[in-house]
């Protein structure tokens, strides 16, 4: 490297040979490199300086590992709620312009992407006359910003489209999602993907050549012309694209469709006006309460990405150290459901995994579910069959607990029989090492129950993952009466490497996920009851934003499973809550729900992806004993019946210290339940509504008893006027894992 002609803080100047300039990226103070305030000031310095030292050709590339522009800083987003939008258009403007420069100088610029190119950073490189990736596994270029409920606000809509034509860009800004570097060389969006150690040297051969030939003059001018787009190209990227697009949001993300239209419409637009346009609509985009619900939960997210999870809880001193273990050798035990997609989990993961079942046949069947599921190709949809070979070898099974004595951490998964996991526990920690972490995948078994089988309880605790493992990314890590710091820091540690969202929880009947739940589930037979007909208490929570409706969850989980979870959970919340009736009925009749083909729907198939055909006509005749009196609801009513219950029950899991606080509780119930982000979880979602109006709606029903009183915590947020989730939030928790 030769000598740096400036350094900045965020930003270096480099003269390399053959009059060719390098802008190198260095960002301190955040993980990635970000377009904070000093990036864009001092980009806007180093132009100024460039137009004093004009140079033959010009190079943008990261002076640190994996991170080449991760977009805008998420940190700084909050100035942007309050202003109004002649000034948030000015900024999109004033952002664009800024980068524009790249394409209105006269020498021809080319970015060097290498590790994370996203939103800004990637309206960056697009503004530069050419970009190069590297073939870095961590390089990754996409523009999420619809998930955070925006657009591309600098010329992203503008340019990608020009570049790479209107329907991929479409894609690839309405989905929000992120591609490689060679799929970005196949979609045209770079040209080239090369090694890590030669993307400098091709960027200055790109620049030579672009310089001879004086191309990058030629796709300038081109590229401020309206695109040519015939009217049925246009008819069909409405009727498909458009189409998914709304078929995907349910008219809760405006977004993907805001940006689809920005993108449609700047298309028949010079590039100018199509700007104008992208200001216009990422300025009203920033108003949207979807948007900050959607930031918010970004945050959420990171919160959990970069702590330990255990908060003021942690038994941690200055002087008291905590000893977290990246554990290297997982094992299994279980090769059911459950089983089968935790292994596959951690072999996609990269680990080398032993799974162990007393039954061969069982074992032998799940390892190619296994396989494909670990193999699969999210990008194209499928299993890469070229993966499955390579995965193969990452994959041990055995019938034998022996065989997974070196192992440091093992998950326990066999059926939910609590003598079977209490004896098949004492057997694992009489085989492992005593530094192995043994965890259970238990779904209603009390922590405790299990753990007096051990003779160092301070090693065990829950790990309770979400059915389907590969779609579910909430993790519970249920702290037992003695589980140790380390091994909650360590588990949560491993759950991250698996890519997950763990919360730690105390344990308690139902931990968390299944706590706030249950007055859900339970108020949807209630419904029934009271003459509500299923289809359409299913179709009231959809419309709120849920995957499923609560009796179409109950088919999914299974009547069998969900009558024992009940039990469990009646005796922990029945003096609020009853057992219903209808459930044992349901169990009694023999309809499980899917697995039967017959639960509260009828299915055209039985097993877990079975299509419902109708309601089930017999239900009828079935809830008739159990009739409760009839009610008259407003599908606003329905919609309080189903939802405030989650909501009261959060707090009183607040107030039992189950878990570190509400962010928490809206982390996992939009991880594990499908909770609509775009509300923010659901004491956000409360939040929306106000405590005094909370109060106010549960009012009216209260014929039904203690389980729609108030509780004390509602009523002082009431009070008080202070929202569910403005403490926690203020709260920091510094201590990392990772
Ligand atoms: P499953 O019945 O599909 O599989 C259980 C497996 O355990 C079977 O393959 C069985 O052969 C094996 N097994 C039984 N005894 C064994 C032993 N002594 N040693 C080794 N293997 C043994 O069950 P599942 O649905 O995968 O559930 C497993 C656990 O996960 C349960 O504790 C359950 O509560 C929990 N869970 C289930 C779900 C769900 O939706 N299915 C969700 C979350 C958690």
């Amino acid at each position: 490297m030769q000598e740096p002609i400036a350094t900045l803080k965020t930003l270096v100047i480099e003269k390399l040979s053959g009059g060719i300039t390098a802008i190198g990226i260095n960002v301190p103070g955040h993980s990635q490199n970000v377009m904070n305030q000093d990036f864009m000031q001092e980009l806007e310095h180093v132009f100024a300086f460039l137009q004093q030292n004009p140079p033959r050709g010009l190079l943008v590339e990261s002076l640190r590992d994996d991170s080449f522009l991760a977009g805008a800083d998420i940190g700084q987003i909050d100035t942007v709620w309050s202003l109004p939008p002649a000034r948030l258009k000015e900024l999109c403007d004033k952002g664009r312009n800024l980068l524009g420069m790249f394409a209105s100088s006269p020498w021809p610029s080319v970015a060097v992407i290498d590790g994370v190119c996203l939103g800004g950073g990637l309206e960056l490189a697009l503004a530069c006359d050419l970009r190069i990736a590297t073939e870095n596994h961590k390089t990754i270029l996409g523009m999420p910003e619809v998930k955070l409920g925006l657009l591309p606000g600098w010329g992203g809509t503008v340019r990608l489209p020009r570049l790479i034509g209107t329907g991929p860009a479409i894609e690839l800004i309405a989905s929000g999602d992120a591609i490689t570097g060679s799929q970005a060389k196949t979609l045209g969006l770079v040209d080239a993907c090369v090694p890590v150690h030669s993307a400098r040297e091709s960027a200055c051969v790109l620049i030579e050549q672009a310089i001879a030939s004086g191309d990058y003059l030629k796709r300038r001018s081109e590229s401020q012309l309206p695109q040519a787009m015939d009217k049925p190209e246009s008819d069909f990227l409405v009727a498909t694209t458009g189409a998914v697009i709304v078929g995907r949001t349910k008219g809760n993300y405006p977004a993907p469709m805001v940006a689809f239209n920005t993108i449609m419409q700047g298309a028949t637009h010079p590039i100018k006006e199509a700007a104008a346009l992208e200001s216009k609509a990422f300025s009203e985009l920033a108003k949207t309460s979807v948007a900050k619900q959607l930031v918010r939960v970004y945050r959420l997210r990171e919160r959990n990405r970069s702590d330990c999870g255990l908060g003021k809880s942690a038994q941690l001193t200055p002087n008291k150290s905590l000893h977290v273990n990246e554990l290297q050798i997982p094992s299994i035990v279980g090769a059911g459901i459950m089983g089968a997609g935790i292994t596959a989990r951690h072999v996609r993961s990269g680990f080398i995994t032993k799974l162990v079942d007393i039954n061969a046949e069982a074992l032998e069947q799940s390892i190619p579910t296994i396989l494909e599921e670990a193999a699969w190709d999210r990008y194209y949809q499928k299993t890469n069959q070229e993966r499955v070979g390579e995965l193969t070898g990452r994959l041990m099974s055995s019938t034998q607990l022996s065989s997974i004595s070196d192992t440091d951490i093992v998950i326990e998964s066999v059926i939910e029989r609590t003598d079977l996991k209490r004896q098949v526990l004492a057997e694992i920690e009489a085989t492992v090492s005593p530094s192995t972490v043994i965890c259970t995948n238990t779904s209603t078994n009390p922590i405790a129950t299990l753990a007096d089988v051990f003779s160092d309880p301070t090693r065990f605790c829950g790990m309770h993952f979400f059915n389907p493992v590969r779609k579910m990314s909430l993790v519970e890590v249920i702290r037992g009466p003695d589980t140790s710091d380390s091994t909650v820091a360590s588990v949560v540690l491993h759950a991250k490497r698996l890519k997950k969202v763990p919360v730690v929880v105390q344990d308690s009947p139902g931990f968390l996920v299944n706590r706030v739940l249950t007055p859900y589930l339970h108020e949807s037979v209630e419904l029934l009851r009271e003459g509500v007909d299923p289809s359409r208490i299913d179709k009231v929570s959809r419309r709120f934003g849920m995957p499923l409706g609560p009796l179409e969850l109950y088919d999914m989980v299974g009547l069998d499973t969900a009558f024992y979870a009940g039990l469990v959970m009646a005796n922990a919340i029945g003096d609020r809550i009853d057992a219903s009736p209808v459930i044992p009925a349901l169990v009694k009749a023999g309809w499980l729900g899917r697995k039967t083909g017959t639960g509260f729907y009828r299915y055209k198939s039985t097993g877990h992806d079975a299509k419902i055909e109708c309601v089930n006509e017999k239900l009828v005749d079935l809830i008739d004993p159990y009739r409760l009196a009839e009610q008259q609801m407003t599908d606003d009513q329905i919609c309080d019946r189903l939802f405030l219950p989650m909501l009261l029950e959060s707090l009183l899991v607040l107030d039992e210290g189950i878990v570190r606080d509400g962010c928490d509780i809206d982390l996992a119930v939009i991880h594990a339940l499908g909770f609509p982000a775009f509300r923010g979880g659901v004491l956000a979602w409360g939040d929306s509504i106000g405590a005094a109006e909370v109060i106010r709606r549960l009012d009216q029903f209260n014929y039904l008893g203690p389980r729609m009183k108030p509780p004390a915590r509602l009523l002082a947020h009431a009070e008080s006027g202070r929202p569910f989730t403005l403490v926690e939030e203020s709260e920091s928790y510094s201590r990392k894992s990772t």
